[in-house]
């Protein structure tokens, strides 16, 4: 049999276990770098195949990272997310890590004849830690050549955008004083902040397609009889590139400035950064949707018409060539991403197929990786000339 041919073998042999793996993880889930039960079912799971795990990675718990393959040759990366939200597998990471899991396994049954190497990263905190920045600033990936991982969703498709994005709390001082008897000697720091919720809304007009500004109030006041002394807000700010979102961000916090004047108050501005775009990578997005088609998934390159968010991966495709396609776990219009809904398809047979076919399409595109230097060297070429 080929050695293409093993590898799909090995994943459906372990077709079994490995999606016992993705449902123990679907029904403990765990908040961002508190993965500690994901971390030893999927480490436990890799010694049942030999493959021993390293953890901590780049100083954080719920990190590892295993390899395997040839010495001397290149590495290529299939990234294993495991954090849950607070409404459970709300994402899927459970698929994630079950479908780097399974292709790892499918590419160490051909171990001994990989002229490069195989590293499973596990990558923690994807959702709001950025635990793939955190590995990348400590040199978790400083020998990788490339990098992949599958992100489930409502429709199968190879490319999609990823806004890069940061977070920005706005703290308003103001002055308390009785709301009734004596408001005149107040200044209210909660006007401050409804006022940039105001000033924002004035400034969408301008924004480039694809701005997403999205806030709450974390602290409103205290009493309804005192007029709030302080009051903070907090805003997701995402746009196309990291270009855009510094000028998108600019003008927030000019809202905020803008309203602490109006309103007689003073504002604290922390900006906490967020995750790049991903610049999808479509020499290898492609050889995955052939795999995909010979696997009898069908799949767009890219739909225009769906949604998007932000992730930590968006980094590493700055560092290195990288994809994060998309595979359909219900139909459109069932349920998205973060939705209580996604929760139950994460942790369907349908869910399970795809973390399967996901698998098998990174197993072999990561094999062709490894053994056509003219592959990587076309995807590192594309890389290149995106980022020069
Ligand atoms: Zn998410
Ligand atoms: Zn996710």
């Amino acid at each position: 049999m080929s050695l293409p041919g093993r590898i799909l073998q090995a994943i459906d042999a372990a077709a079994e276990h490995l999606i016992d793996v993705s449902r123990r993880i679907h029904d403990q889930p765990e908040l961002r770098f508190e993965e500690h039960f994901a971390v030893k079912t999927l480490t436990e799971a890799l010694s049942g195949f030999g493959l021993h795990a390293q953890t901590p990675i780049g100083g954080l718990e719920t990190a590892f990272r295993a390899e395997f393959g040839g010495g001397g040759g290149p590495k290529v990366a299939i990234l294993a997310e495991y954090d849950a939200l607070p409404n459970g597998h709300a994402c899927g990471h459970n698929l994630i890590a079950g479908a780097a899991l399974a292709a790892v396994v499918g590419l160490a049954a051909v171990r001994d004849h990989l002229p490069g190497q195989v590293v499973l990263m596990g990558t923690p905190g994807e959702e709001g830690g950025g635990g793939k920045v955190i590995m990348l600033e400590k040199g978790a990936f400083a020998d990788i050549h490339a990098a992949m991982m599958f992100h489930p969703f409502d429709r199968t498709l190879l490319v999609n955008p990823a806004l890069a994005n940061q977070w920005i709390t706005f703290t308003f001082h103001g002055k308390n004083s009785h709301a009734a008897a004596a408001p005149w000697d107040g200044y209210s720091a909660l006007s401050g902040v409804i006022q940039t919720f105001n000033l924002i809304d004035n400034a969408r007009l301008h924004f480039r397609d694809g701005t997403r500004i999205h806030g709450i109030i974390t602290d409103g006041g205290k009493a309804v009889n005192i007029i709030p002394q302080t009051a903070q807000a907090m805003f997701s700010v995402r746009a196309f590139t990291v270009d855009s979102l510094a000028q998108v961000s600019e003008r927030v916090i000019k809202c905020a400035e803008a309203a602490a004047l109006a309103t007689g108050t003073r504002v604290d501005v922390d900006v906490r950064r967020g995750y790049k775009d991903m610049r999808d990578n479509l020499t290898m997005a492609r050889r995955f949707g052939e795999h995909l088609r010979t696997l009898g998934v069908t799949f767009q390159e890219r739909d225009p018409s769906a949604g998007f968010g932000s992730t930590d991966m968006g980094d590493v495709s700055y560092a290195m060539p990288a994809i994060h396609p998309y595979l359909a776990i219900c139909d459109i219009g069932e349920a998205m991403c973060h939705q209580d809904a996604f929760v139950e398809w994460a942790n369907h047979p349908r869910g399970y197929q795809a973390m399967l076919s996901a698998a098998k399409a990174m197993a072999l595109t990561t094999y062709e990786l490894l053994t056509q230097p003219e592959f990587l060297a076309a995807a590192k070429a594309e890389w290149a000339q995106s980022h020069g």
